[in-house]
């Protein structure tokens, strides 16, 4: 018999491993390395991953197909370290290293926040910009997770409840202006993606044309789609249809079955929340006519780690994100693309998006310390 290792056929040559489900249950879910992105479940072609309240689940046929291993941002495989490499990555992404902490960029602003009961202040700023996108062709739907109606109702096997994130997509400009975000339960974001394609197109895997999508997203989950579309098993129609991402700046966000029980120490009733506040160290629920506040560190056993791990704060693989950072009046905009620099340079123009004055270097030197230590 050969010693020769066997050798799976790849699109981009053969590797000696093919890692399935069961490699990512061990190396992702059950060393709480889960950012809770749902790449895993929107690239499974049996639907077989089920997103749960706080972490994916086989729950359906595995055919070993390795999909949801190679989609998922934590892990690496033969010839790709994943974020692990991020020079590597930055180079791939955007043809350059990054030159700052806060990743590669083009231009940096900061515009007026654009008020909105359903997002926060830079959310805001960002559906504007994703709306216009629509309008002017440069995409036909946006993906995302907030609190509008869940698009795989059917998928999901976690009860959609109260204010729980949910993956949604939005194919009118009109309905971009009425997404509801504001989510602090961490958001199944790239089931939306899969919604738009599954619902719309009848299932990627009929080799119809997809529409062009934009993604609304935390920073973590903007990266699952890029090592999804770098991994070998990145030829995926799924994540082709990605034309533009949109990223807030990184926030915390919660794990419902472990902060349920906690909100109700407080007699917060997850149910009968009606607004939600993020502050530097904690967080504020409405509930009534009254604010309740919990501080990070009461909530801290409900706290998705591997989002905090993670460590990206400003969206370091969207094409434009946007976020408050203390000190400076207004908010950052980040833009890393000429895509996203032409479209927010045309929103300056007819004046849906007003640039404030600041000091470059000072903004630059803040985001670099949003990543901690020295510069
Ligand atoms: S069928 Fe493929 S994508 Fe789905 S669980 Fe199995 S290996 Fe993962
Ligand atoms: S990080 Fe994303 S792709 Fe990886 S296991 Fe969690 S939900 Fe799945």
């Amino acid at each position: 018999m050969s010693s020769e290792p066997k050798l799976w056929p790849t699109p981009y040559g053969p590797i000696t491993q093919r890692k399935i489900f069961a490699n990512l249950l061990k190396d992702i879910i059950r060393t709480n390395k889960c950012v809770y992105c749902s790449a895993c479940a929107s690239v499974c072609p049996t639907y077989a991953i089920q997103m749960l309240d706080d972490v994916p689940r086989l729950l359906g046929v595995c055919i070993k197909c390795g999909y949801c291993y190679y989609a998922c941002p934590g892990t690496v495989e033969e010839g790709f370290q994943g974020f692990g490499d991020y020079k590597d990555v930055d180079t791939r992404v955007f043809g350059t290293e990054r030159t700052e902490r806060f990743g590669v960029y083009r231009k940096i602003y900061v515009v007026e926040a654009i008020e909105d009961e359903d997002a926060f202040p830079e959310e805001a700023v960002l559906k504007a910009i994703l709306k216009f996108g629509m309008e002017k062709g440069y995409w036909g739907a946006v993906a995302y997770a907030g609190r509008d109606t869940p698009v795989t109702e059917g998928l999901l096997s976690y009860q959609v409840v109260g204010w729980k994130s949910r993956p949604s997509y939005a194919l009118k400009p009109s309905d971009v202006e009425r997404i509801k975000l504001k989510v602090f339960t961490h958001p199944p974001t790239i089931l939306g993606l899969r919604g738009i394609v599954d619902e719309l197109k009848g299932g990627f895997f009929q080799g119809v044309e997809v529409p062009q999508v934009a993604v609304l997203g935390p920073p973590e989950h903007i990266r699952s789609i890029w090592k999804g579309r770098l991994s070998w098993a990145g030829h995926t129609k799924l994540l082709r249809t990605v034309v533009f991402t949109a990223s807030y700046f990184h926030r915390k966000f919660f794990q419902p079955t472990k902060l349920l029980p906690i909100l109700a120490k407080k007699g917060v009733n997850f149910n009968n929340i009606s607004d939600v506040e993020y502050g530097s160290d904690s967080i504020k629920f409405k509930v009534g006519d009254k604010w309740v506040e919990f501080s990070f560190e009461e909530l801290e056993p409900s706290i998705n780690k591997a989002i905090e791990e993670a460590g990206d704060m400003t969206g370091e693989y969207a094409d434009v994100s946007a976020g408050r950072v203390e000190g400076v009046d207004g908010i950052v905009l980040i833009v890393r693309t000429e895509k996203a620099e032409e479209i927010v340079s045309r929103m300056f123009d007819e004046g849906l998006l007003k640039p404030l004055d600041f000091d470059e270097s000072l903004v630059k030197s803040k985001l670099n310390e949003l990543y901690g230590g020295g510069s």
